[in-house]
């Protein structure tokens, strides 16, 4: 993989189309535009592989546009639906008939983002890591230039995929709604004897230790023998009038205390917390070259947080 840093660019560089973030909304888009022929530029403030508060859950909606991508991940292990408790039942949900193949499965971001970058470098891309994409330019609503670095980059198109704070965005206008309903929520990892067990799991009944009901879930994700862990996580709607007063972290030990003797869970580790824009809850996302999309343009399913697809 070449991965260029922001002084090996040309001052003045031209291109066909710069995407700013390389999540998974921002590498997917360049494997896409790269192997459309277009003359590709990917653009991220982190170095790969990094960490990204997720889930790490990928249902047969992700598993399709992988196939699109001709992409496969953590091949071992695949599950089979979800799996809800709570509020005295339990339901069994295998995933719907509605792609070709209905398996899901879920990997840590470290990995995943990382092999979606390497497929953008493969498709032709060229990636840039280790310095944000900052100061645009605007004539009318049109974005003329930005910076990375001491290079100044003019692009045809731009595509936005800077994720949940969207910092680039907001220079062009993206505007968070928040009190439109937003998700908070934490996630960790810890060893199980289950990781291979073929169904995520979520309790939609979350109680905290003074056995009040919350307003979220808490969801097991299963990693596979391979991995050899789970990602455990809740998560709560929250929303400007009504903010969601719940200490996710502290939450999140007494869930997996509550789990383990189930799941033979180890301790939790790599507890990280983060915000999930949810169901178009901001405005300002494109203009005459540019879009925002992923998470920047909070294109997260607000019914089970889903973002990745
Ligand atoms: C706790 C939690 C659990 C979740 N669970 C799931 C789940 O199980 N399944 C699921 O599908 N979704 C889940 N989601 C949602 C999912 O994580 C997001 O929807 C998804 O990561 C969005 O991808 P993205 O590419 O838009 O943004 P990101 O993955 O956040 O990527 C944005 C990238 O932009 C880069 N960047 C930022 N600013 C700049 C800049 N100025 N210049 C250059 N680069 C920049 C960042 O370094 C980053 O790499 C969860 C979210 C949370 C918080």
């Amino acid at each position: 993989m070449i991965v260029l840093m922001s002084e090996q660019i040309d001052s003045q560089t031209y291109v066909e189309v710069a995407i700013i973030g390389a999540g998974p909304a921002g590498a997917a888009a360049a494997i896409h535009a790269a192997r459309a022929g277009f003359d590709t530029l990917l653009i991220d403030s982190a170095t790969f592989p990094r960490e990204k508060t997720c889930g790490d859950g990928l249902t047969p909606r992700a598993m399709h546009q992988l196939d699109e991508l001709g992409l496969k991940v953590n091949a071992s292990y695949r599950n089979r639906g979800l799996k809800l408790h709570g509020y005295g039942g339990d339901i069994t949900a295998p995933w719907p008939k509605t792609y070709p193949s209905q398996v899901g499965t879920a990997l840590p971001r470290y990995r995943f983002d990382a092999l979606l970058v390497d497929a953008a470098v493969d498709a032709g891309a060229t990636l840039i890591t280790g310095t944000p994409a900052t100061d645009p330019m605007l004539e009318g609503n049109r974005v003329t230039s930005f910076r990375v670095g001491e290079a100044t980059v003019h692009a045809t198109w731009v595509i936005v995929a800077d994720g949940v704070r969207s910092t680039f965005g907001k220079k062009l206008g993206r505007t968070w709604h928040r009190e439109e309903v937003y998700g908070i929520a934490a996630r960790s990892y810890a060893s199980s004897t289950h990781a291979d067990e073929p169904w995520m799991h979520s309790h939609v009944e979350l109680k905290d230790e003074d056995g009040e009901v919350q307003p979220g879930y808490g969801w097991i994700f299963p990693l596979g023998l391979e991995l050899g862990q789970v990602n455990i996580g809740l998560g709560a709607l929250s929303t400007a009038q009504r903010p969601a007063k719940i200490n996710t972290k502290k939450l999140l030990e007494f869930y997996a205390a509550q789990q383990r003797p189930e799941w033979g869970l180890g301790g939790i580790e790599h507890v990280t917390s983060a915000l999930l824009p949810m169901g178009g809850a901001v405005s300002n996302v494109a203009g005459a070259n540019w879009m925002l999309i992923g998470d920047a343009a909070a294109c997260i399913n607000p019914l089970n947080g889903e973002g990745i697809d």
